[in-house]
């Protein structure tokens, strides 16, 4: 076997082990999940990842090579923290809770990306266009799973901050601040 194909097979098998602990570790996670969104989230990539699964099967049946799975440690330890960060969610207000909680998440997520581009750059190499088409669709499957957690953290981030401020929060020159906003918006509402 040449020496690309037995690295893309042992990659695969890798995979195919990350992969299946993942669909164990997801439900935990989307329980533990404090705001519907990403409860809403961690159940969608748990579809997904299920799928995953399924196409890392197909790839391996292009391929004629045995599905093996390899235990892959770096996922192991990745879901030993998330569920230390479950357990400390629960002594955590809930926003922070989550913000540690997609911090796991997206530790995860950027494991699985880096192993989704050289499993496709190894199989384009070997000129299984197949098996790398397939590969690309989980790898984008994973990137948008991270961009949709990037954009739930950014507003728990703001409301975390505006929290953090509490009691210096000043609101006493509030309604002069909101007068020239409520002119434009006034002028913009008659225009229309
Ligand atoms: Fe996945
Ligand atoms: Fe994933």
């Amino acid at each position: 076997m040449s020496q690309i194909r037995e690295l893309l097979v042992e990659q695969l098998q890798d995979l195919v082990d990350a992969e299946s602990q993942l669909t164990g570790a997801l439900p935990k996670m989307a329980e533990a999940a404090n705001h519907p969104k990403l409860k809403e989230a961690f159940e969608k990539h748990l579809l997904q990842t299920q799928g995953h699964v399924e196409r890392l099967r197909t790839v391996f049946e292009l391929l004629r090579e045995q599905p093996e799975s390899k235990p892959c440690r770096a996922i192991t330890g990745l879901i030993e923290e998330a569920e230390e960060t479950i357990e400390e969610g629960r002594q955590k207000e809930p926003l922070a809770a989550d913000l540690a909680l997609i911090a796991a998440a997206q530790k995860v997520e950027h494991y699985e990306i880096a192993s989704y581009g050289t499993v496709r750059g190894l199989a384009r190499q070997l000129g299984e266009m197949t098996c790398a088409r397939l590969l690309s669709h989980t790898l984008g499957e994973e990137e948008s799973t991270d961009f949709l957690l990037t954009a739930i953290s950014d507003p728990l981030i703001q409301q975390a901050a505006i929290e953090d401020a509490g009691a210096d929060v000043n609101l006493e020159n509030v309604e002069k601040r909101a007068a020239p906003r409520r002119k434009k918006a006034e002028k913009e509402r008659i225009a229309s």
